[in-house]
């Protein structure tokens, strides 16, 4: 079974200290969330685990390996990021976008195989997009897209898949289509996604990482992170935190404005 360690990570950008002592470890079968307000380092998180960003400070160890130390193309053969800026700007189709996540296995003039196509097809399954097959990444909704964007990080085949804020941007069924999308990818991976949607969040991870400042405040289950008194303590709002009668999920209901009013 896969580990990822992330060990005393520090990242600055310039002078600021950005992430601040960040240690946890996480091992595959739960989703993880990442909450915290804006500009707590969500982002930055994920982007040091992926190795986007060096820290300055720590490590992240994947099965014990140093992710620093792994040659980008061996790291995106088991790690795969979805992030919030994907940019798409040329005329791709859909199948064409969801064969680039196999580039990373393939060699320098080597064509795809059978094998490769069936990894495709297997992603476009598990996301819902084969009918999309032939549709220009242009002319996609933006639940379509994301969906897209998730397909080619699974043709990767990773072991850890990082997002960032899948659901930004999406309506209420689409936030829904894709964090249950999500959370059937975590049974046999570790997945790890940044969340500002605390409800969201409630609903569908297994464990929290609230961070503020650039510090982990708590790691836990969510009835342990999303507490009233943390709440308030970090995003400064008085919310009263209820278990719904019918769902059995945690539900977060603001009762005072920013100022606890
Ligand atoms: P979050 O994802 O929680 O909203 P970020 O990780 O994006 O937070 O940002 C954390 C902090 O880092 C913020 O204070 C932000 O202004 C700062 N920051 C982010 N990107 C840069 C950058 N490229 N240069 C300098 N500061 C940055």
């Amino acid at each position: 079974m896969v580990t990822l360690q992330i060990k005393n990570v520090d990242f600055h950008y310039n002078s600021e200290k950005i992430l601040d002592d960040i240690n946890f470890e996480v091992d595959c079968g739960s989703l993880i969330g990442v909450i915290g307000p804006n500009g707590s380092g969500k982002t930055t998180m994920l982007r040091t685990i992926s190795s986007i960003l060096t820290p300055c400070v720590g490590t992240v160890l994947l099965d014990g390996r140093d992710v620093f130390e792994m040659k980008k193309r061996d790291l995106s053969k088991k790690l795969a990021v979805v992030s919030q800026d994907h940019q798409v700007n040329f005329d791709f189709s859909v199948f064409e976008m969801i064969l680039m996540g196999r580039s990373p296995h393939l060699g320098r003039f080597e064509s795809e195989d059978e094998a490769d196509l069936k990894i495709v097809k297997k992603s476009m399954e598990l996301t819902k997009t084969s009918f999309l097959a032939n549709r220009s990444i242009t002319r996609l909704s933006g639940g379509e897209r994301q969906r897209v964007i998730i397909a080619r990080a699974l043709a990767q085949e990773p072991q850890v898949l990082l997002l960032d804020e899948p659901t930004a941007n999406l309506d209420l069924s689409h936030q829904l289509e894709i964090m249950s999308l999500v959370k059937g990818l975590a049974s046999q991976r570790i997945v790890i996604m940044a969340i500002h949607d605390l409800n969201l969040a409630a609903k569908y991870c297994d464990k929290l990482i609230l961070i503020n400042n650039g510090r982990i405040i708590h790691i836990g289950d969510v009835e342990a992170v999303l507490t009233r008194e943390k709440i308030k303590d970090v995003f400064n709002v008085d919310v009263v935190v209820e278990k719904h009668p019918m769902t059995g999920s945690y539900h977060i209901i603001p009762i005072g404005d920013h100022n606890g009013r």
